[in-house]
């Protein structure tokens, strides 16, 4: 961002503000969104975090987390924070077209508005006036806490603001596995000597699940729900409608399933392809050195990270499915091939 004393400079006097985020707002969208709004509070501005869609339950214990405005329930309060802000913070995505409704609004009513671009996506759009996108930073939580760095108010992260930097990163690096950096320990550093407990904050995040959630765990492991194609080091997890309804399934109840296929040690590309009401949901994560950013993009209109990235299908569960194993024979050579990256010494 080379015009950051200009943004300092705006910043300089309380403003209104909104941040929104991405659709099924993730650990590190929401993360980002409440560190952000610890800060700028502190600054004497008046912030409101607004999403296109409610998020899970295993992280409203954030602080301010209750005050978070969802636009699917109440779009007017939305819609009215934005047409009287002043700046609009737009965090962990790439293009207004990831926030719909609300993507929709301010295409619509807030051309006037100052907007300011923090991500780590690959290929981002020019809508904003001030961008600071890094694609290889691990995570949006740690771009917010540069970002504070920027504008020297390092001084002003505290323990509050501190958690919900950790709890973006925990979530998008599944707890310092992917996307490590020299400067990401150092930011983790920080943040524990501002009073970041993260051993509780670990255990609160990842050891807060219902018998449910592992029971529809034990399902996909167990039965035909998962596929394992090994000529392509490839595997799925399918979900219908008819399993949704047996185990009931909420927002977020199967977040981290796609990964327990790259357990397996020769797996590089797994897939969770789930039956939502209108369309097909594809989850895509992948080790090394292959992108499913790529293939997010060239076959299911989405995108994302090279290892972790989504789309969607309007055609039938079935045939999205064989869609999807159609794919694998273009990229056998890429997933069987030697990745140099994969290699520890
Ligand atoms: P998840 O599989 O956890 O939903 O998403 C993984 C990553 O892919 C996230 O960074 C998310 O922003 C991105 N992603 C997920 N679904 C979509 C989609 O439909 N379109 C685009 N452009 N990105 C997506
Ligand atoms: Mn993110």
């Amino acid at each position: 961002m080379e015009n950051i004393a200009e943004l300092k400079t705006l910043l300089s006097t309380p403003k209104k503000i909104v941040i929104v985020s991405h659709r099924n707002p993730d650990g590190d969208a929401i993360g980002s969104s409440l560190g952000l709004k610890h800060f700028l509070t502190q600054l004497d501005h008046k912030v409101t975090v607004a999403f296109p869609s409610e998020f899970p339950d295993f992280v409203s214990f954030l602080p301010e987390a209750n005050r978070i405005l969802i636009h699917d329930n109440n779009p007017d309060f939305v819609e009215n924070a934005l047409e009287g802000s002043d700046i609009i913070f737009c965090l962990d995505f790439n293009s207004l077209s990831r926030i719909d409704s609300i993507g929709d609004f301010i295409r619509a009513k807030c051309q006037d508005k100052v907007k300011v671009l923090i991500d780590h996506h690959l290929e981002p759009e020019a809508f904003a006036q001030f961008t600071l996108s890094q694609t290889k930073a691990s995570s949006t939580a740690e771009l917010i806490y540069v970002f504070i760095e920027m504008l020297g108010y390092e001084h002003l992260v505290n323990k509050e603001l501190g958690t919900c930097l950790f709890t973006g990163i925990l979530t998008d690096t599944g707890s310092f596995k992917y996307s490590t950096s020299p400067r990401l320990y150092q930011i983790a550093a920080k943040l524990k000597e501002a009073g970041v407990d993260d051993y509780a904050l670990q255990f609160e995040l990842f050891n807060a699940q219902t018998e449910k959630q592992l029971r529809l765990l034990s399902f996909c492991l167990s039965t035909d729900s998962m596929q394992i194609f090994d000529e392509y080091n490839a595997g799925i997890i399918v979900l219908n409608k008819r399993d949704y309804e047996y185990f009931n399934i909420q927002r977020g109840d199967t977040e981290g399933i796609v990964n327990f296929i790259l357990k397996i040690k020769n797996i590089r590309f797994a897939a969770l392809i789930t039956e939502q009401p209108k369309i097909v949901k594809l989850s895509l994560r992948s080790k090394g050195d292959f992108s499913v950013q790529e293939i997010a993009q060239k076959y299911f209109k989405g995108g994302g990270h090279k290892n972790a990235a989504g789309g969607i299908s309007y055609a039938p569960l079935r045939s999205t499915v064989e869609k999807f194993k159609k794919i694998l024979p273009e990229y056998k050579e890429a997933l069987t091939k030697e990745d140099t990256t994969m290699t520890i010494v």
